[in-house]
C-alpha cells in the first residue's frame, strides 16, 4: 500500500535533515524566487530509504508534493513571513535528478499504459519549443454574494472553480465566483516536443514524439536541437479542441527535471573489448581501402567519392583561435549529377552510417524546413513555437540533404549561416534564438536543366547561390555517360547486388539459415555497427595536429598554385587551404593518429586537385578558381567582354551574323564558341536579335 501522507512527510523530513539539506533550503529562501528548487540526486534517496525511493517512482503524484511540504516545514518562519511581505507565496520545488536509466528510462515508442502516473525518464532531441507563457496556478475567486476570496489550485489542463465559498459557505449553485487575476498566482509554463534521437532508430524508422510540459524556472532553458534527458511523470489528458467527449487520451510528460546531454556521440557505447578491436583495425595496412569499401558497397565505382565520404565521416578538428574566431572542422561535400547516378542512395546510406546522421530532402515537408523556423503553434492560442529542422537536429552529426537545389527561399539564407558559422538564427514573432548546427553537410543536386550541359561549367549548372556553393569543401560531378566498358561492369555489379538481395529475401521468408552465396561481394568489410563505434571513438578521442612536414607540403602546394596562375585572379584561395587542412586532419583521424603527417597532406591535396580538375578546369588545362567563385572561367568572361564590345561598336543598326563570325574569328573565337558566347549574352539580356541574324546590345 505504501506509506500514508504523515509517514511520507516524516520520511522526507528525516531525509532532508540527516542529509544536511536545511542549509540549501535556507539559501533558496534568501534568493527566492530566482532560486525556487531543491535538487536531490535519486541515488542519495535510494541509499537513505529504499522504500521512499521506490514510492517516488511508483506514486510521484503523492511522494513529490509530500517532499515539497516537508521542505516548507523546514523553512524558518521569518523567511516565510519575509517572502509573504514581498507579495509572494513560497513554494519550493523538489526536483529529483540522476534517475537510474535502468529503472526509469523508457523509449518514446515504448510508452504504454503501465507507465502512466509513474516517474520516468525519456531521452531525445528537442524538436520544438513553444513560447513561455504564464499559467493560472492558484486562482483567486471572489464570491459575488459576500465578496470573500477563495483560493483554488488549478490543474494544468483544466480550469477549476471553487465548489463553495470559504466564508459564507454558499455553494457554486447558490452563488457565483469571479476570477480575480490580480490576486491570483501565475507560473511560467512551456510546452516542448521531444523526438527520438537518430541513433536510437533502426534504419528507416520515423522518430516518434512526445509532448512535455515544463514549469517555473526551468522554462526557457532549452532550445530545439538540444539533446536532453527529461525526468517527470507521464500523464494522460483528453485531446483539446474537440467538442465530443473522446475516450482516447493523449499522453504528456509533466517534467520534474531536465538533464542536458552534452557529450558527443555518447549514445554510441564502446566497451573495452571494442576499443581493442578499434585499435587493431587502426593498424590494419588495408585500413583506408576497407574504409572506402565500406561506404555504400552496393554502389558501383565512385572510388574517389567514397574515399572523400569516408573522410567526411571522421571530419577535421574544429578550432577556436585565441581571438575567438572559429574554424569549422566539419567537411561539406556536394554531389551534383545526372538523374539516376545513385546520389539519393548514397545519401541515405551515409545518414544511416553516421552517428547522429539525418537524411532530409530540400523540398522539406515541415515548416521548419532544413534549418529552423518560428511557426504558429497549432494549439491555436496565438503562441509561436521554435521548430528545429534537419541541420539543427543533426548538430554534431551529419545532415544528408537531397535535392538541395529545391530548398525553400527561407532555407537558403539560413543555410548560408549554417555552413559558415555553424549556427542558425531565428528572429520572428518575438522569438529570437541562435541554434547550434555544428553539422557536416552532404548534399546532392541535379544540374539546372535536369542533365549536364557540356557548354557550361558544372558550377553554372548548380542552382544554388554562389556563396553557398563556395562553402563546400569538395564538389563532385556525377555524369551518366554511356560507356560500353564501364556500363557492362556497372550492370554486372547492380545485378550481382540484386541477386544477393533476392537470396536474402528468400532465406528470410523461408527461415533458411546459413551463409548467403555471393554476399561477400556487397558486404562492407567494416560492418556499419562497428563503423559507428570506430567513428565515435575517433571523433571523441583523436585531435591530430599538423607536423612541420605536413605544413610545408600544404604551403608549397598553395604557393605553387598561386604562382602558376597567369590571369589577374588567383588559382586557389585561403578557403581551399582550409579545406586541405580539414581533409588532412580527417585522414590522420582515420588511423587514430595524433599527428597529421606529410602523407595525409598529400592525400588531401590529391583529393582537392581531383575535385578542382573535375569542376574548375579551364580550356588551357589549368585550374581556374574563378570557375568556382564566379561560376564561369575567366577566359570566357574575357571573350564574352570582347564579343560584347564588337556588337556595341556596330551601333544601333546591329551587326550581322556573318560579319560577327569574321570579326570574332580574327580575335581567336571560333564559330562553335561564338554560338555559345552569343547564347550566353542573349540569356543575360545584354544582347538581343532585333531581326533574325542581326545582333545589337540592349544598351547602346
Ligand atoms: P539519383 O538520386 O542520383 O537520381 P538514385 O539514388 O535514385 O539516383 O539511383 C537510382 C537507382 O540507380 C538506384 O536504385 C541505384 O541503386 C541505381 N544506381 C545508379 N548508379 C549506380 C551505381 N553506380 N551502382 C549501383 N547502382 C546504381
Ligand atoms: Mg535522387
Amino acid at each position: 500500500m505504501g506509506a500514508t501522507q504523515e509517514v511520507l512527510l516524516k520520511k522526507w523530513n528525516d531525509f532532508l535533515r540527516t542529509r544536511g539539506y536545511t542549509a540549501a533550503i535556507a539559501e533558496i529562501c534568501d534568493n527566492y524566487p530566482e532560486q525556487q528548487s531543491l535538487y536531490v540526486p535519486y541515488p542519495e534517496i535510494l541509499v537513505y530509504d529504499e522504500e521512499l525511493a521506490q514510492d517516488l517512482l511508483e506514486k510521484p503524484a503523492r511522494v513529490i508534493p509530500a517532499g515539497e511540504t516537508a521542505i516548507l516545514r523546514l523553512v524558518p518562519q521569518d523567511a516565510v513571513d519575509h517572502i509573504q511581505e514581498l507579495g509572494q507565496k513560497l513554494e519550493v520545488n523538489l526536483r529529483v535528478k540522476e534517475l537510474p536509466a535502468l529503472l526509469t528510462r523508457v523509449e518514446i515508442r515504448d510508452l504504454r499504459l503501465h507507465h502512466l502516473n509513474r516517474f520516468i525518464s525519456i531521452k531525445g532531441l528537442v524538436k520544438n519549443t513553444v513560447q513561455v507563457r504564464p499559467r493560472l496556478h492558484i486562482g483567486a475567486f471572489r464570491c459575488l454574494r459576500c465578496g470573500h476570496v477563495t483560493f483554488e489550485e488549478q490543474g494544468r489542463m483544466e480550469f477549476r472553480e471553487p465548489t463553495q465559498c470559504a466564508s459564507c459557505q454558499k455553494t457554486a449553485g447558490t452563488t457565483r465566483f469571479r476570477l480575480s487575476p490580480e490576486d491570483s498566482i501565475f507560473i511560467d509554463t512551456q510546452r516542448i516536443e521531444v523526438q527520438e534521437s537518430p541513433e536510437d532508430l533502426r534504419g528507416g524508422e520515423q522518430p516518434q514524439r512526445l509532448t512535455t510540459y515544463l514549469e517555473k524556472e526551468i522554462t526557457g532553458t532549452i532550445n530545439p536541437g538540444n539533446k536532453v534527458i527529461l525526468n517527470g511523470v507521464l500523464m494522460a489528458t483528453p485531446p483539446r479542441n474537440q467538442r465530443a467527449h473522446p475516450t482516447t487520451f493523449n499522453i504528456y510528460l509533466d517534467v520534474n527535471g531536465i538533464e542536458l546531454e552534452e557529450k558527443d556521440f555518447e549514445d554510441v557505447e564502446i566497451t573495452d573489448e571494442e576499443v581493442q578491436r578499434i585499435k587493431e583495425l587502426a593498424r590494419d595496412p588495408e585500413l583506408n581501402a576497407k574504409m572506402t569499401a565500406s561506404i555504400a558497397p552496393t554502389i558501383y565505382g565512385m572510388k574517389m567519392e567514397k574515399e572523400v565520404l569516408a573522410l567526411q565521416l571522421f571530419g577535421g578538428v574544429p578550432k577556436v583561435a585565441p581571438d575567438g574566431t572559429r574554424i569549422r572542422g566539419d567537411i561539406h561535400v556536394l554531389l551534383v549529377g545526372d538523374p539516376g547516378t545513385a546520389k539519393s542512395q548514397i545519401l541515405v546510406y551515409l545518414a544511416h552510417l553516421s552517428p547522429r546522421g539525418i537524411y532530409a530532402s530540400g523540398q522539406a515537408a515541415t515548416k521548419a524546413g532544413l534549418t529552423a523556423a518560428a511557426v504558429p503553434d497549432e494549439m491555436g492560442d496565438g503562441r509561436w513555437k521554435l521548430e528545429a529542422g534537419a541541420l539543427v537536429l543533426a548538430d554534431k552529426g551529419m545532415a544528408c540533404i537531397d535535392e538541395i537545389d529545391k530548398m525553400e527561399a527561407e532555407d537558403r539564407s539560413s543555410m548560408h549561416e549554417a555552413m559558415a558559422q555553424q549556427t542558425i538564427s531565428v528572429a520572428k514573432a518575438g522569438i529570437t534564438a541562435t541554434l547550434q548546427a555544428r553539422t557536416s553537410i552532404l548534399a546532392a543536386a541535379n544540374p539546372k536543366h535536369g542533365r549536364f550541359d557540356k557548354f557550361k561549367t558544372i558550377i553554372e549548372q548548380i542552382d544554388l547561390p554562389l556563396p553557398l556553393i563556395t562553402r563546400f569543401d569538395v564538389i563532385f560531378p556525377l555524369a551518366d555517360k554511356p560507356d560500353p566498358e564501364t556500363d557492362g561492369a556497372l550492370a554486372r555489379h547492380i545485378l550481382k547486388a540484386t541477386l544477393v538481395a533476392e537470396r536474402i529475401a528468400r532465406a528470410r521468408a523461408l527461415g533458411e539459415t546459413g551463409e548467403i552465396e555471393g554476399v561477400e561481394a556487397i558486404k562492407p568489410p567494416i560492418e556499419p555497427e562497428f563503423m559507428r563505434k570506430y567513428l565515435a571513438y575517433a571523433r571523441r578521442n583523436i585531435f591530430p595536429t599538423l607536423t612541420p612536414e605536413a605544413m610545408e607540403r600544404i604551403k608549397d602546394y598553395f604557393v605553387m598554385m598561386r604562382m602558376s596562375y597567369s590571369g589577374e585572379g588567383v588559382a586557389i584561395t585561403a578557403r581551399q587551404l582550409e579545406s586541405i587542412v580539414r581533409i588532412a586532419e580527417a585522414s590522420a583521424r582515420v588511423r587514430l593518429a595524433d599527428t597529421v603527417e606529410e602523407s595525409d597532406a598529400k592525400r588531401a591535396i590529391d583529393i582537392l586537385e581531383n575535385y578542382l580538375r573535375r569542376v574548375a578546369m579551364s580550356e588551357e588545362g589549368t585550374i581556374d578558381i574563378d570557375i568556382i567563385t564566379t561560376g564561369v572561367p575567366r577566359t570566357r568572361v574575357e571573350k564574352q567582354g570582347k564579343l560584347y564590345s564588337m556588337i556595341q561598336d556596330a551601333g544601333p543598326d546591329g551587326i550581322p551574323w556573318d560579319t560577327l563570325v569574321l570579326e570574332a574569328g580574327g580575335t581567336g573565337i571560333e564559330r562553335k564558341e561564338l554560338e555559345m558566347l552569343l547564347y550566353n549574352l542573349k540569356e543575360e539580356g545584354t544582347v538581343y536579335e532585333p531581326k533574325a541574324g542581326i545582333y545589337r546590345t540592349t544598351r547602346a
